[in-house]
C-alpha cells in the first residue's frame, strides 16, 4: 500500500498538482486498503490525511496505514475542503458536478481545484505479483463453475436456472458475481448483453454464458459458448471464425503493442470470413479490483499495453434472429506475448445436452 501511495504521490507532482483527493471508493481502497463505504484522501509528495466519518473509525484504524486519519463530524464535503491548499487534483470521471463545485464553494481561497481524473486508474492497470494472484483464484472458480454447468447439462433449463445456479455456487464460496451472468441461448446469444430469461435451452443451438467472480476484492471474467447439438453450418463457421479471432487476437497481446492493433488483429480475422458487420464491440478490456478497467482494447484506443496488466480478449460473432457466438480468455501480458492464459475451460466447440 506504501509503494502504491508513492506512486500516486509521484504522479500528483508530475501533474503539477500539490495533492490529489481520492474519493472514488475503489480507487481509495487500492491507494489506502480501506474497504468501508464512505471515506477520501488526500494524496501528495507532502500530504497523506485519510478521512472518515465516525462508524470507520475502528475500521479504518485496521485497514488504513501511512495516513494520518482524520474523523470528519458535521458537512463532510466542507470538512475535506479544510484541508485544500494550493493545487488540488479531483477525479472529475467520478465526482458529480455538484460536489466539485460544493467543494470549491467550501474551499479557503489559497486553494484552487484541477480536474484530474484517470490518475489511479493508470497505476491500477498494471498488476502487483499478489493482484494477479487474486485475480488467478477468482478465475479459477469461474472455470471450475463452468465444469459444474457442463455437468449438468443445459438444454430444457431456462436461461434465468442456469444463471442462478451459477450466482448460488459463487455465494456459497465466499464469492460474488462480478457482473450477473449472461446466458443467452439461440437467437438470443446474438445480443452481447443479453439478460438471461425464460427461454428454455432447446436443442442444437448454441448457448453463451459470460460470467465471472469477485473474490477478495479483485474479479474475473470469462465466455464461453456451448453446443447443444450438431449446428447449421453458419453457427458452427461462426464458432470457427471467432475462435480464430481470438486466437489472433491473444497472439496480438504484447507489451507495447496498441490495444487497436491488437482489436484489428482479431477484428481482420472476422472480416475477411465476412462477418465484420455482426462483431459491434470493442474486443477486450482490463480487469481488476473492477471487473472493466483499463487498458481498453478497441478500435479507437491509443492505450499501449504493458507487462503485468490483465486483459480479456473476447471477440464475438452476433447474427440477429438467428444465434451468437463470443469466446473470452483473461490473460496477463508478460515481457513477450502472454505470460498466462487465467481461463482454461477448453475453446474448442463442446457439445453439451
Ligand atoms: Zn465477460
Ligand atoms: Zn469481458
Amino acid at each position: 500500500m506504501a509503494d502504491r501511495a508513492d506512486r500516486l504521490s509521484d504522479l500528483v507532482a508530475e501533474a503539477g498538482l500539490d495533492s490529489l483527493l481520492v474519493a472514488e471508493l475503489t480507487n481509495l481502497r487500492y491507494i489506502s486498503g480501506f474497504a468501508g463505504s464512505n471515506g477520501a484522501c488526500l494524496i501528495g509528495p507532502d500530504t497523506r490525511t485519510f478521512f472518515t466519518d465516525f462508524r470507520y473509525t475502528e475500521r479504518a484504524a485496521e485497514e488504513v496505514e501511512g495516513f494520518e486519519v482524520e474523523i470528519v463530524s458535521g458537512d463532510w464535503l466542507a470538512g475535506l475542503a479544510g484541508f485544500f491548499e494550493g493545487k488540488v487534483g479531483f477525479e472529475d470521471d467520478h465526482l458529480t458536478v455538484r460536489t466539485a463545485l460544493k467543494l470549491e464553494d467550501s474551499a479557503s481561497e489559497s486553494a484552487e481545484l484541477i480536474h484530474s481524473g484517470g490518475l489511479v486508474e493508470s497505476l491500477r492497470r498494471v498488476k502487483e505479483p499478489g493482484e494477479i494472484e487474486r485475480i488467478a483464484t477468482a478465475a479459477e472458480l469461474t472455470d471450475s463453475l463452468y465444469h459444474e454447468v457442463m455437468e449438468r447439462g443445459l438444454t430444457d433449463r431456462t436461461e434465468a436456472e442456469i444463471g442462478a445456479f451459477v450466482v448460488a455456487r459463487m455465494r456459497e464460496v465466499g464469492g460474488e458475481p462480478s457482473f450477473p451472468p449472461i446466458v443467452a441461448s439461440g437467437p438470443n446469444g446474438a445480443s452481447p448483453h443479453a439478460e438471461p430469461g425464460p427461454r428454455v435451452v432447446g436443442k442444437r443451438e448454441l448457448v453463451t454464458i459470460d460470467m465471472g467472480a469477485t473474490l477478495d476484492g479483485y474479479c474475473s471474467d470469462c465466455t464461453r459458448t456451448f453446443a447443444t447439438g450438431m449446428l447449421e453450418a453458419m453457427a458452427n463457421e461462426s464458432y470457427e471464425v471467432t475462435l480464430a479471432a481470438n486466437e489472433a487476437g491473444l497472439k496480438a497481446v504484447q507489451p507495447g503493442a496498441v490495444a487497436s492493433d491488437v482489436d484489428a488483429a482479431a477484428r481482420d480475422l472476422i472480416e475477411d470470413a465476412g462477418y465484420g458487420e455482426y462483431f459491434g464491440h470493442g474486443l477486450g478490456h482490463g480487469v481488476g479490483l473492477e471487473v472493466h478497467e483499463g487498458p481498453r482494447l478497441g478500435a479507437r484506443s491509443k492505450d499501449v499495453l504493458a507487462t503485468m496488466e490483465v486483459v480479456t480478449v473476447e471477440p464475438g460473432i452476433y447474427i440477429s434472429g438467428f444465434t451468437g457466438v463470443r469466446i473470452e480468455d483473461l490473460v496477463v501480458v508478460g515481457e513477450e506475448g502472454i505470460a498466462r492464459n487465467l481461463s482454461s475451460v477448453s475453446k474448442a466447440l463442446t457439445y453439451i445436452d
